[in-house]
């Protein structure tokens, strides 16, 4: 009887385009665009496994890789789509309808990651969210995506990483943003070891700057990992609404 009152009082729309009926319609979901190709995570020229191309041009022109081996990216940029009220439903509104939409859509990356590999190889870890927001938000949209990724391919997340919160990284320059995103995340003290020898399969929303994941693969690889694999739902900006 509630639930019938409330289905009248409050009808679920439409996430994309405002129809009645589901969080997010068939024909939006099928309007969210799939990458059709990974890309070299410096230059961003089309490489198939999101491995770095090892172009002289791509080193010299803008220097060290990342700590991270590969940036697996799943849908194609979309500034004013579903992806991006999907996100910021997620994000700022803490929809696990949308982390669900989303993270089931990572699933089929993260499964062609596994192929003919052995689960035991991997660990997935999602990128975290400070005490304090997580405190604010009770939600950290990284962890919900690995859960639901994990729960589709058999993994369990390992929540290892943890972060603090530092000065405010919009009030610094480049150079001191970078330090201070590297002394806020750190290992958990009890999950050392949990990566030694394994594959990390590093899952966040959206990847602008790289710093983030770059940050977390280094300290995850000081930890033992044999490489770090990031997963992501999108790189560019997502301007908050
Ligand atoms: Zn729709
Ligand atoms: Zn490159």
């Amino acid at each position: 009887m509630l639930g019938f009152l409330k289905e009248i009082l409050l009808p679920v729309l439409c996430v994309g385009c405002g129809d009645m009926g589901e969080f997010c319609c068939r024909r939006c979901l099928e309007n969210l665009s799939f990458l059709s190709f990974q890309e070299c995570p410096v230059c961003r020229k089309p490489k198939d496994d999101g491995g770095y191309c090892g172009g002289a041009e791509c080193m010299v022109t803008y220097g060290e890789k990342y700590s991270f081996d590969r940036l697996l990216v799943a849908f194609k940029y979309q500034p004013k789509g579903v992806l991006s009220k999907l996100i910021v439903q997620m994000k700022y509104k803490f929809s696990r309808d949308a982390a669900n939409v989303l993270g089931t859509a990572m699933v089929y990356l993260v499964q062609s990651l596994l192929m003919r590999r052995s689960l035991g190889e991997f660990v997935l870890v999602p990128v975290p969210l400070s005490k304090k927001r997580l405190r604010e938000r009770g939600f950290n949209q990284a962890e919900e995506l690995a859960k639901v990724v994990g729960g589709r391919v058999g993994l369990g997340v390992v929540d290892c990483l943890s972060r603090s919160d530092r000065i405010k990284q919009s009030l610094l320059t480049k150079n001191a943003r970078w330090r201070n995103l590297a002394g806020s995340i750190e290992m958990k003290s009890h999950y050392q070891g949990v990566c030694r020898g394994k594959t990390v399969i590093l899952v966040d929303d959206v990847v602008t700057t790289g710093a983030t994941l770059d940050v977390c693969s280094r300290i995850l690889k000081e930890s033992g990992a044999k490489a770090v694999w990031g997963v992501v739902l999108a790189r560019g900006e997502f301007a908050r609404r």
